[in-house]
């Protein structure tokens, strides 16, 4: 797993947070609800569930984020924090490896805190069983002793609001998605909203950037607010070597390009993915342990980072047969087309030979 993240650390789209993000990601992080841009819907309802708790003067119900890597769902709950004026403490769910860890978290925490896990659905099935009762009861169960002298103690805790982030709600198990009283879903960011992060992000770097400048970073940036803050400090870079005063729209694209991604945001592992199944299963399907083996790389890498952009960006569809590359992809990288071939229901999609 450690080798996966060292693999996507190296790439610059990747959404993972890299050592390289943390130091200025503080600062760039949005301090307020109406500092966040963006996710609006989400954004409405947890204003009226703040204010409603705050006016019972509680703790906000028990809040789970999910959605993709490098949404926003830590700085989420760093707001919630902040607008409940709480404290809040963050941890993730590998790194509470025994339930005495987690018992040590809570018996911690002060009355209303926040305490935040990222990668929830990473906790051990002990941990979770701690979890329940403290999420319900505000209160920890203990056993002293073993065998049949063994008793049950009940510890109570402080009132706290756990935050839970996952970029997999799937694999969270019932019992503990049920304790949570607010589901909150983050979607990726459209161009116009990145292009505002953009823009926020350049001010608090001391390097103005101009709307046009500020689009161009948008659109390669996966939909993701880390990747367009990363991609940012880089062009931030050429701009301070070349002399600028500001990141015009010819900066951006220079910078861009020198990085090898093209105008879709696309790298060079995104377009040796593609290049592989048009140049060497003509389009596909093909399944993606040969696709992993052919670019030497691993599965996972590909299915994780690389395949939900270009899903969504419509050049790459799972079928059952395998991974096909569409006709947009085809034309994205100089290719023409394929004629789709009619063959009752089987479903080879292309046939490269009938170009
Ligand atoms: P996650 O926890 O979902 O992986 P983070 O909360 O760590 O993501 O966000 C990554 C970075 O993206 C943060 O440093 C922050 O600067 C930026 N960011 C995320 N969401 C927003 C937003 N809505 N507005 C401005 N910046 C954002």
């Amino acid at each position: 797993m450690e080798e996966l993240y060292d693999i996507q650390s190296t790439r610059l789209v990747s959404p993972q947070e890299t050592a390289n993000d943390s130091d200025a990601e503080f600062s760039l992080r949005p301090k307020t609800l109406s500092e966040y841009i963006g996710q609006e819907r989400a954004k409405q309802n947890l204003r009226i569930y703040l204010e409603a708790a705050k006016l019972r003067n509680e703790p906000l119900d028990h809040l789970l984020l999910y959605g993709p890597p490098g949404l926003g769902k830590t700085t989420m709950a760093c707001i919630v924090a902040a607008e409940m004026g709480v404290q809040i403490r963050i941890t993730s769910g590998p790194a509470i490896e025994k339930p005495g860890d987690l018992a040590a978290l809570l018996t911690n925490l002060q009355e209303g805190d926040v305490l935040f896990i990222d990668e929830i659905h990473r906790l051990s099935r002990q941990v979770e069983e701690v979890l329940y009762p403290a999420m319900e009861d505000y209160a920890l169960d203990i056993m002293i002793g073993k065998g049949p002298a063994a008793q049950s103690i009940r510890i109570n805790l402080p009132r706290f609001t756990l935050v839970g982030a996952t970029t997999r709600a799937g694999q969270l198990t019932n019992p503990l998605r049920d304790r949570f009283g607010v589901l909150l879903k983050l979607e990726l960011y459209s161009p116009e909203e990145l292009a505002k992060i953009v823009q926020r992000s350049s001010d608090i770097l001391g390097m103005p950037c101009l709307p046009e400048g500020a689009q161009e970073i948008a659109r390669c940036s996966r939909g993701t607010p880390r990747i367009a803050n990363r991609l940012l400090k880089r062009v931030r870079d050429f701009a301070t070597v070349l002399g600028k005063e500001a990141i015009d729209e010819e900066c951006a694209k220079l910078a861009l390009s020198r990085m090898d991604i093209d105008k879709l945001g696309l790298d060079e592992l995104d377009r040796s993915l593609l290049r592989a199944l048009i140049e060497m299963y003509g389009g596909g399907p093909v399944g993606l342990d040969t696709l992993a083996a052919a670019l030497g790389e691993e599965s996972v890498t590909l299915e994780d980072v690389c395949e939900p952009y270009l899903m969504q960006m419509g050049f790459l569809i799972r079928t059952p047969r395998g991974r096909c590359a569409t006709p947009a992809a085809f034309e994205h990288l100089g290719f023409t087309p394929p004629r789709i071939k009619e063959d009752n229901g089987q479903q080879s999609l292309f046939e490269a030979t009938e170009l």
